[in-house]
């Protein structure tokens, strides 16, 4: 790391003790940054990273409800709002146990350098709470998510702070979410959550538009070895939205999806995954994974195993942080491996990233191939800014156009810095050096 950078960092780690995801994704995003202050330094006088790692406002709050047994429960919320040089705060609500003030900042301080690559008028913020709605009754997830939003929605706004979903935070929870914003404010904000239902404000490709924009960022690198998905064997971790819609996307494409995962296991469906059976299975029944093996022939299940023992030429991690880490990597490599497309966020461990450098794996970070779903985001709040709503074939358009846009603006940075294919420099550079000179331009705030 550029010897100016790393008091900084020292300085970021310390003021920030024991939120390992966030100190993570701080030092991968340093690791790329010496160049561009060779040649900005008036970034380093105006302190632009350190002011990046300090969010502008952070809000963490409890959230009371009730189980249907009639037990109060308590659980912990958080929105980070971490910048708003580029637009205003933008980024999901994850609802998961793991849940905790480093998390969220971890992945907020990635939503500000993503938001910035698709090229909308958004900043970075997350939030989310440590409750778990699996095993939940949809009672139980709509107390909580009133509860939540009492304490949230002072803090929102379409011209402050929009939130998304994430792990835990589908079409149903954003919802309740907005029903109750409505009913506290008695105003029909659209442009206040994005997710939402077609019929109430959201946009079509809303839910495929991650998973797709994953695939479509790792087709564009393909091209540049002159392949392409079709043909190609590929490995998805995960069975949510991401990864379901990953999935969808690269078999339409004409590769051959063998293996996906949830956090008990895999599946083996060497044919090829029946992506209406897997929908019917996980977000129509709620279900799990070994369910789907048990109603299609020639499928195993590997209850506790890990997807990554599986060959592939192509790697989709779409679970969740730090699942896939250098030994995963590396057997990967040993097995043929020719790109990997991060459709989770920081799925890859630093060790994995250094792994798949080395060996020549084309590799796209979250920050870029994930970005598809805070872009459609970004179309959602046009749609409802203009009161308009387009058809799916017009917005999957927009969404390819940006993905492409994202791969050309890493690929060019990566280039000019004289580093080519280095997706990870190139996302890294490219998104810091939109938000600093914002933020230059924006004065001392
Ligand atoms: P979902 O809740 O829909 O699905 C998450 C999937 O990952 C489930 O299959 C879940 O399995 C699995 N998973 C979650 N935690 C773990 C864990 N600790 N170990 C193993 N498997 C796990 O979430 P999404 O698909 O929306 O999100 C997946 C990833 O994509 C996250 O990293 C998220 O931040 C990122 N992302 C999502 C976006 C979106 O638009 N939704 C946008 C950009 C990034 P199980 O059911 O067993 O828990």
């Amino acid at each position: 790391m550029d010897a100016r950078l790393e008091a900084i960092r020292d300085t970021v780690l310390a003021r920030n003790p024991g939120e390992a995801e966030f100190h993570q994704a701080v030092v991968e995003v340093f690791e790329s940054l010496g160049p561009v202050h060779d040649r900005h330094p008036e970034f380093l006088d105006a302190a632009i990273l350190e002011r990046l790692c300090e969010p502008e406002r952070q809000i963490i709050f409890r959230v009371p409800w009730t189980d249907d047994a009639g037990r109060v429960q308590i659980n912990r919320g958080f929105r980070v709002e971490f910048n708003s040089a580029l637009g205003p705060y933008k980024g999901g609500l994850r609802f998961h146990p793991s849940v905790y003030l480093g998390i969220v900042k971890f992945l907020g301080f990635e939503q500000i350098f993503k938001n910035a690559l698709t090229g909308m008028p958004i900043g970075g913020g997350k939030g989310g709470s440590d409750f778990d709605p699996r095993g939940r009754s949809d009672a139980e997830v709509m107390r909580f998510c009133r509860s939540f939003m009492t304490e949230l929605y002072r803090h929102i706004g379409e011209y402050t702070d929009v939130p998304a979903g994430d792990i835990g935070v589908g079409g149903r929870e954003i919802g309740y979410l907005f029903g109750q914003y409505k009913r506290i404010t008695n105003r029909y904000e659209s442009g206040v959550l994005t997710g939402k239902g077609i019929s109430w404000g959201g946009s079509l490709v809303r839910p495929e538009a991650t998973g797709f924009g994953t695939v479509i960022f790792t087709q564009e690198m393909l091209k540049t070895r002159g392949t392409s998905f079709d043909g190609q064997r590929v490995v998805v971790s995960g069975s949510g939205n991401v990864a379901i819609n990953a999935i969808a996307k690269a078999q339409s494409l004409g590769a051959t999806v063998v293996a996906c995962s949830d956090s008990s296991g895999y599946i083996m469906d060497e044919a090829g995954i029946d992506v209406g059976l897997l929908r019917e299975v996980k977000e129509v029944e709620r279900g799990r994974l070994k369910d789907y093996a048990v109603r299609r022939p020639g499928v195993s299940y590997v209850d506790g195993g890990s997807v990554w023992d599986v060959d592939a030429t192509v790697a989709l991690p779409c679970a969740t942080q730090n699942e896939l880490d250098g030994g995963a990597a590396a057997r990967l490599v040993r097995g043929g491996l020719l790109a990997v497309g991060e459709g989770a966020n920081m799925p890859s461990t630093r060790d994995a990233v250094a792994v798949f450098q080395e060996a020549g794996v084309l590799f796209g970070p979250g920050k870029a191939a994930n970005a598809g779903g805070v872009a459609t985001s970004a179309l959602e709040m046009q749609q409802n800014a203009s009161r308009d709503s387009w058809s799916f074939e017009h917005t999957e358009e927009r969404l390819t156009d940006i993905m492409v846009g994202i791969h050309h603006r890493c690929a060019a940075t990566a280039d000019e810095y004289g580093e080519p294919g280095n997706y990870v420099l190139g996302a890294n550079i490219g998104g810091f050096a939109k938000v600093a000179e914002a933020m230059l331009a924006q004065g001392l705030i």
